[in-house]
């Protein structure tokens, strides 16, 4: 992802979100008829433990396929690991393959891949990660043109919702909850000269720009959403990511509580950071899901990390700990959702 810059009139588009989600109570209707409710009664349960070596290995193994870029066989192989990881945990799978172009001109083989759990409940929270690795090291010294492993940028929060999906099939849970991998957000062009003025934004997370056209299934929507993207560097620092600030500040609020209560205080900081181009822009915007983002933004000037976009990205970068505060604080809000259907 990149750095957002804001666009005139998206204060206005949120309003409208939150008026058309806020009268979004009434069943939705797929193929004119109505979408199954379920009356199973809702069980008060506890909230699982996150395995934080769990997390870690998955973020490893994923790293371990090499660069998940379109069109390779390590993006191949990764996509059905993925996949296979999600059945294992019970969830319903539906693999949306797509192709989109890059602004490289080349034609990329993608997939969006959603894990559902109780596809037929109503009350739904959507998770989100991209499961794409960048093409090219574009902020490295060295080695500009290749790949980088992306072990924070994209394989941690998707290692992460991995370690969710086991506990939900473990433990259980009785509102909706579906897991999305998107694929080829990391694709885009990252302008650096101030004399190009052209907007790249929409070169950018191509898997959820599709997916937020072409919902898996018909009428889908969700409370909200929650995106974990670069949740996995030691020392992270989840500021609150401006563009989520404004797209549902009262769930950002309730998360950075959550997390104090839980002494995740030291990731989770109450600051307000900068705004970026990510998944949850679209999921936003194309999907009217509000969906916020859980992202490591250091002090300082920049943006993103020292790493970013560069081969220092790698499995060193890594610390479980930092994994296990954002998976176990978003454990907590899923089960704490669960808990206050009685
Ligand atoms: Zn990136």
């Amino acid at each position: 992802m990149k750095k957002y810059i804001n666009p005139i009139g998206f204060f206005a588009f949120i309003l409208i979100i939150g008026l058309t989600t806020a009268c979004n109570e009434e069943p939705k209707k797929a193929n004119g008829t109505k979408t199954e409710i379920v009356n199973e009664p809702f069980q008060k349960r506890s909230v699982p433990r996150f395995d934080r070596d769990s997390a870690y290995a998955f973020v490893a193994k994923q790293v371990s396929f090499g660069p998940r870029v379109p069109n390779t066989e390590a993006h191949r192989k990764c996509k059905e690991w993925l996949s296979g990881k999600l059945k294992e945990f019970g969830a319903e799978v539906i693999e949306q393959d797509f192709q989109a172009e890059a602004y490289t001109g080349e034609m990329l083989n993608g997939t969006n891949i959603i894990g559902q759990f109780n596809p037929h409940r109503k009350k739904r929270v959507l998770l989100g990660a991209h499961w794409d690795s960048r093409h090219i090291a574009d902020k490295d010294d060295e080695r500009v043109d290749e790949p980088i492993d992306g072990a924070d940028d994209g394989a941690s929060g998707v290692g992460a919702l991995l370690e969710i999906a086991r506990q939900l099939g473990k433990n259980g849970i009785d509102i909706g909850v579906d897991i999305i991998f998107f694929d080829a957000e990391d694709l885009g062009k990252d302008n650096r000269d101030p004399n190009d003025k052209t907007d790249y934004t929409n070169t950018w997370c191509l898997g959820s720009q599709h997916w937020g056209k072409n919902l898996h299934r018909p009428g889908y929507t969700a409370q909200y959403g929650i995106l974990l993207d670069m949740v996995g560097a030691k020392n992270a620092r989840f500021a609150q990511e401006e563009l989520s600030m404004k797209i549902n500040p009262t769930l950002v609020n309730k998360i950075w509580t959550m997390a104090g209560q839980m002494n995740q205080g030291k990731y989770f900081v109450n600051a307000l950071g900068p705004g970026v181009t990510d998944d949850h822009y679209f999921v936003t915007t194309l999907a009217k899901i509000p969906m916020i983002d859980i992202i490591n933004l250091p002090e300082g000037n920049k943006t993103f990390g020292h790493y970013h976009h560069t081969h220092d990205d790698n499995i060193d970068l890594i610390d479980p700990n930092t994994l296990n505060a954002a998976g176990q604080v978003v454990l907590a809000v899923l089960y704490n959702e669960n808990n206050q259907t009685f």
